[in-house]
């Protein structure tokens, strides 16, 4: 670093176990750019604070994790269209004083999907489990790219039919709840995405659905990549299904948000060398 690098991070909190910071630098260092990464941790009394200094201190742009992705929402001069509909920002770029909020977390989904497996989407019947801040990116994001149908199965339900609702501009969208499902449901599913941290290290035995609902007709994404095989991928792969893991997710979302501050394309394979790294500690 010196006199000329150009500041990016990432507000959360906490942020101490972050992988960005490693995966960003890391990548601004393949490319010879001066540039950084640091991560702060931001309460929430200070977010608007912290969202100021990006201006003054001239940040190029940071990334925003939780808490803060629908607050910091408030604090921004302007909001992408996919982020306003997603309803979360996960990165601010500052375009010469402009703040402006993206969402780079479902298209970094898409991305990833698209790229790690032969999945097509148009035509395609999703199943997501769960309707957090995670599936919101994800189901908004697939809908927006095209996908046939858009089913969300969560525990609570209200919030399922809310997401419905948000996805249903774009392609047709059903709200269940999760107690509801059943293997008839799974016989008319493409794809099958689990957005909930069941099966999260360390309860790594737990299962989001029922095993018996799996088939060999599925492609089983999960968005959790801490282990990066769970439980579900594993019954899936048993089943003769196809599987797809949730840390191209993590990279790709920050591959788009390297773009969004840099003008250039990231070096994925660099960023996934970095996180792969660490996740074997
Ligand atoms: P969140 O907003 O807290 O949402 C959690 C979701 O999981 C909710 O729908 C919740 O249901 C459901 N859930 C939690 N425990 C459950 C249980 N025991 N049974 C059934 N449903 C349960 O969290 P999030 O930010 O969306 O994150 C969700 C997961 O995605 C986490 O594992 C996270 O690591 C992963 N993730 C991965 C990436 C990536 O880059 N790969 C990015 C973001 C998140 P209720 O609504 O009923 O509470």
């Amino acid at each position: 670093m010196n006199n000329q690098t150009v500041m990016t991070g990432l507000f959360g909190n906490p942020v101490a176990q972050s992988m960005s910071p490693a995966m960003q630098n890391a990548a601004f260092q393949k490319l010879g750019l001066n540039f950084a990464y640091a991560a702060f941790p931001v309460a929430n009394e200070n977010l608007q604070d912290a969202v100021n200094g990006i201006k003054a201190l001239g940040f190029r742009g940071v990334n925003v994790t939780i808490p803060h992705k629908v607050e910091i929402m408030a604090y921004l001069d302007e909001i992408d269209e996919e982020a306003k509909d997603i309803g979360a920002v996960n990165t601010i770029v500052n375009d010469g004083g402009k703040l402006i909020g993206y969402n780079t977390d479902g298209a970094g989904y898409v991305r990833s999907l698209l790229q790690e497996t032969s999945f097509r989407l148009e035509g395609k019947r999703v199943l997501v489990i769960g309707a957090g801040g995670a599936a919101r990116a994800v189901s908004i994001s697939l809908a927006r790219h095209g996908v046939k149908q858009i089913m969300i199965a969560n525990r609570s339900v209200d919030k399922a039919k809310m997401l419905a609702d948000r996805a249903a501009r774009y392609t047709e969208a059903k709200a269940i709840d999760l107690d509801n499902l059943d293997s008839n449901t799974l016989s008319n599913t493409d794809l099958l995405i689990n957005t909930t941290s069941v099966g999260m290290y360390p309860q790594v035995d737990d299962l989001p659905i029922p095993r018996e609902y799996l088939h060999s007709g599925l492609l089983v994404s999960d968005l959790i990549y801490n282990p990066m095989k769970t439980r579900i991928l594993k019954e899936a792969a048993q089943a003769g299904a196809s599987t797809h893991e949730g840390l191209g997710m993590f990279i790709h979302q920050g591959a788009l948000a390297f773009k969004l501050w840099t003008g250039n394309e990231a070096p994925i394979d660099v960023m996934r060398n970095v996180v792969l790294e660490k996740l074997r500690g």
